[in-house]
Parts: structure tokens; sequence; C-alpha cells
């Protein structure tokens, strides 16, 4: 289906399925809340179709291109139907299942994110080792042909304790080895031996965990890609975490601006701060839209998307700090639910420069491989 169509029909179907798809709960709800929203909004989408389009046929989709996809993840953050940061996770999951798995696990599992019937999780992060990710230590050893058996510890696992399955990386090289001895399973989060502790976020949310491997048994035909070839896998995520996950996002920042226009006082200093925030958002749809534009056309993404990275994290700190300086006191003290809301968003946007690699580290990038302005030496 072409864009334009997949579009209007997409949104008179929305408009039309509107009672059903609308979240049980007010805003901001419970993380359990916010869940359950989730995986029924899919699995409705799914009976329908709508979240098959964009993926290929071999793992239960129904082709045509990526923005597709793209376009629903941001029709549902813009009618607050799905948070764009959980939604997002089968964005940065899905493709690597289809590039790196054998097939038959591809078919099996995909179809199983996409309808709701699981949710799965990214173990990258180690409490050592966050922007170093080459230097994790977490490790999987070989057990007969058959096995491997994986030891170590990750942290900041987002939705871990909610997860069906992980995509792991593993240490099966020497460490000094770095990102050449690193090679990722798709781990059964059901597996004895693996165990999580959720962490509680600044905004009450228990988001993201602690998770324990204690010699966990894994077939070796779920390991993904090559051994030692981990890191081609985690290199693979950043196309989608920089592109289509941003679209999503970008859809959900503009639709709180709409609501902080909606209760912002009508006067200059108003107008200054929103028309600020609005200009940031705006540079970054541009960005984003090139950026979505050179995925869909097969171009390889890299280091460029470092900008679209830091633009992300600037618009949601313009957005949120808007909503701060216009609602006094409501971010700090209002406890509303619409109160509450604001609160725990503003909360949640300071970790805009932190995930999927922080500001400062992409500045370094900027500088260093765009600008040529020195080496990391
Ligand atoms: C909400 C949220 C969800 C997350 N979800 C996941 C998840 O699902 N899976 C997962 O694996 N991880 C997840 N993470 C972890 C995230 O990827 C890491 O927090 C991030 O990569 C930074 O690593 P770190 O926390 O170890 O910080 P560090 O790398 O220790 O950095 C600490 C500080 O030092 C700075 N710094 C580090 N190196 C340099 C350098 N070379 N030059 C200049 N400054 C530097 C950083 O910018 C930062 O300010 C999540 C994080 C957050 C906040």
């Amino acid at each position: 289906m072409e864009m334009a169509e997949f579009r209007t029909e997409l949104h008179r179907w929305l408009d039309a399925h509107a009672d059903e798809l609308e979240p049980a709960f007010s805003p901001p709800g419970t993380l359990d809340e916010q869940i359950a929203q989730m995986q029924r909004v899919k699995a409705i989408l799914f009976e329908a179709d709508w979240i098959r389009y964009g993926w290929p046929e071999r793992v239960g989709g129904l082709g045509g291109s990526p923005m597709l996809r793209t376009e629903l993840g941001a029709a549902l953050a813009a009618r607050d139907l799905a948070d764009p940061g959980l939604f997002s996770l089968i964005e940065v999951l899905a493709p690597t299942l289809i590039d790196f798995a054998p097939a038959e696990l591809a078919a099996e599992v995909v179809p199983r994110l996409l309808s709701g019937a699981e949710i799965w999780c990214q173990g990258f992060s180690e409490p050592g080792t966050g922007s170093d990710l080459a230097s994790l230590t977490c490790r999987a050893e070989p057990e007969g042909d058959a096995t491997w058996v994986i030891n170590g510890q990750k942290v900041w696992t987002s939705l871990a304790q909610y997860s069906d399955r992980c995509v792991l990386l593993t240490r099966t090289g020497p460490v000094d080895a770095r990102h050449r001895g690193i090679t990722a399973f798709f781990v059964d989060m059901d597996t004895p031996g693996v165990s999580v502790a959720p962490l509680e976020m600044i905004n009450g949310q228990h988001e993201f965990a602690e998770v324990f491997f204690d010699n966990v048994a894994v077939p070796a035909d779920r390991m993904l890609g090559d051994l030692h070839g981990g890191w081609a896998v985690a290199m693979s995520i950043l196309p989608y975490e920089r592109s289509s996950c941003f679209w999503q996002r970008i859809a959900y920042l503009y639709r709180r601006l709409e609501k902080l226009v909606e209760v912002a006082p009508d006067d200059d200093r108003a107008a200054e701060v929103i028309g600020n925030a609005f200009v940031q958002l705006h540079a970054l749809r541009a960005r984003s839209r090139v950026t979505q534009h050179r995925l869909a056309d097969g171009q390889a993404l890299g280091a460029e998307t470092s900008i679209d990275k830091v633009l992300v994290a600037t618009a949601e700190h313009a957005t949120y700090d808007a909503a701060r300086r216009l609602l006094p006191g409501v971010v700090e003290m209002d406890d509303s639910a619409t109160g509450a809301a604001w609160r725990s968003e503003y909360l949640y946007s300071r970790a805009a420069t932190i995930y999927g690699g922080t500001a400062e580290v992409q500045r370094n990038i900027i500088a260093r491989r765009l600008l040529d302005l020195g080496s990391d030496e």
C-alpha cells in the first residue's frame, strides 16, 4: 500500500475504533497499565493487519516500505494510544531478529512481538559498561556443541521484568579483544538462572531493571549472527533507534506542545517560550524526515545520526522546560492527574540525554568523525 493511502485509511480506521483503543486509565497511569494498554492495542492492530504493514512477509508481515510502520507508531503516539518509548522497542528489536536469527526462529517469534503476545528487552548495558559498550564482560562459554552457558549482569534493561525474551550481548572472546569478542544471543527470560530486579526511576516508575545470569544454558541455535559477530548485531540497531523511533517521539512531543498551548497563558512570554520549543521540534522533524527517507532508500546510516540524537534530546528538554516555565508549580507540586502526568513526563525527559547514547558521547562523535576535530587519543 502507498503511504498516502495508508495514512488516510489508517486514520479513518483509528477514528472508527477510537472507543475500543482508548486507554482505560487517566494519564500518566501506572507502568502496568501502560504496558497492558500497549499490548492490547498491538493485539487489535495485528488482528486488523495495521501493525503488519512494513514488515517482511516471511515474519508474518504484509510487506511494503518500513515507513508504513513508522507512520503507524507516530499515529499511535499522536493519539496517546501507546507510549512511544515502550512501543518503539519493537522497532529496535524485531529487525535484529529478522536480520540475524535463523529464518524459522524469526518467523516464529516476530509475529508474537507484533501481536502483543510477547515483550522483549535489550540486554546491552552493564554496571561497568554503558558508553563504552565494547568493554562488556557478561560471559558466554560453550558447553559441548549444542549449548552456551551465560554468567554475568546487565543493568538499565528496559521492561526486563515484563519480558519474555532478551536480545543479549555477551563476551565470548578475551575482554581486550573489545568489539571483536562479543556474541549476541536471543534468551528466553524464563530460563533457569535468569533473575530480574526492577530499579526505580526518578519519576517513580520501575521501567528498567538489573538482570542477573547465573549459569544460564542457552541453545546454540539461539545465537544471533556469527560467533564473535555481536558488534554487527549491536550496530544494526542504530539505524532504527535513530530514525523510526524518533519519528514516534516527535509525534508525541508535538502532541505535548499542543496540550501546553491549550493551557498556557495568552501572553508574549508564553508565545516566546512555546515558539522556542516549537522551533527545536521542527528542526528535529525536518532532520528526521531526511533520515527516514535515507533509510527507506536503502542508504547506510552512520555517525551522522548522532546529530539526530542530539536534536531529539534538545527538543525533548525544550518541550518540558517550556511546560515547567509556563505552568508554575505544576511540575513540582500539583498532585492532580494532569499535574502528575506533566511531572512524570518532565522527569523522564531528563533521560533523553542518556538513553541510546549520551549527549556528551554524541557530541564527541560529531566533533571527531563528522567535523574532523581530532582523534579519541
Ligand atoms: C531510560 C533509560 C532506558 C535505558 N534502557 C536500556 C536498555 O533497555 N538496555 C540497555 O542495554 N541499556 C539501557 N539504558 C542504558 C543506556 O544505554 C546507558 O545509560 C548509556 O549508554 C550510558 O551509559 P552509562 O549509564 O553506563 O553511563 P557512562 O557511560 O558511565 O557515562 C557517565 C557519564 O560520563 C560521560 N562520558 C562517558 N564516556 C565519555 C567520553 N568518552 N567522553 C565524554 N563524556 C563521556 C557520559 O556522557 C555520562 O555523562 C537505558 C538508560 C536509560 C536512562
